[in-house]
């Protein structure tokens, strides 16, 4: 059993599918969890983590705001004085062939899946750096690592999150600081809702374990990388997808 007893984690997206799962398991092992998302949407995943005896916030925060990594790290810094774990999660997908994509959702998912992920590991990184310490996961995607038609965007945020982690790994290792990325392939969440049953069916065929991804697959391998088992791994990619890109 992991123990993350004492440590401070914040989940970016953690109002449901995935962010929620790895929320939840964080505080399962331990974690004092800091649920971000906008609005209070992250509210009844605090609740629940509180209903069972866990410790959690729900924070308020548009990753793409100016000041909003800020003021999330701010909030955990004056609520329980330290930050331990960030997990970069927040995401969002805006299909469209290339030919076809607007610069406006371009410009949405990188801001989103990148940049938030940019602005939240250099607030977070000042206190680790001062605590000489902290475990950073970036939520990426078996779509940054091979591409899908219909993705560009949605790829470039998250091949590029694979190549900042690498970079950012490299610069804080020194510190005691360790950064790594969790590639998740098809996993059961409203993202992956409207796939049609037809399209579901094509893709379990393709798995080689035969079955989408839960979010509790995700949590698992986050839970580890946040852990002191996996102390000595950092700029690594663990891919969480049934096998279907190895
Ligand atoms: P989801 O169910 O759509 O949840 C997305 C989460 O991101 C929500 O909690 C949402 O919160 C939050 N979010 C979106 N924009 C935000 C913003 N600007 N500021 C703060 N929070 C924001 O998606 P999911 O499937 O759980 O995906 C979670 C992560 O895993 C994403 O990074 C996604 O790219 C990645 N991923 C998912 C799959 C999959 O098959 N599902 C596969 C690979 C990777 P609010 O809308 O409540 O603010």
């Amino acid at each position: 059993m992991i123990d993350l007893s004492g440590r401070v984690a914040i989940v970016t997206g953690a109002s449901r599918g995935i962010g929620r799962a790895i929320a939840t398991q964080l505080a399962a092992c331990g974690a004092r969890v800091v649920a971000a998302a906008r609005e209070d949407n992250a509210r009844q995943t605090a609740d629940a983590i509180a209903a069972v005896g866990g410790q959690a916030d729900a924070l308020s925060i548009d990753v793409t705001s100016p000041g909003a990594a800020e003021q999330a790290i701010e909030f955990a810094m004056a609520t329980h004085g330290r930050i331990d774990i960030l997990v970069n999660n927040a995401g969002i997908a805006r299909d469209q062939l290339m030919l076809r994509m607007k610069r406006e959702d371009w410009d949405a998912v990188l801001a989103t899946n990148l940049t938030g992920a940019f602005a939240m590991t250099q607030a977070a990184l000042k206190p680790m750096i001062r605590q000489r310490g902290g475990r950073i996961v970036c939520i990426s995607s078996v779509v940054g690592q091979r591409g899908n038609a219909g993705q560009a965007n949605y790829a470039a945020s998250k091949a590029g999150l694979i190549g900042f982690a690498k970079a950012v790994a490299l610069e804080v290792a020194s510190r005691g600081i360790t950064v790594n990325v969790v590639a998740p392939g098809l996993i059961e969440t409203d993202m992956t809702r409207t796939i049609t049953d037809g399209a579901r069916e094509e893709w379990i065929s393709k798995i080689p374990l035969r079955r989408l991804g839960a979010p509790e697959d995700i949590a698992a391998a986050v839970c580890f990388l946040a852990s002191d088992e996996a102390s000595y791994i950092t700029g690594q990619v663990l891919a969480v997808n049934g096998g279907m890109y190895t």
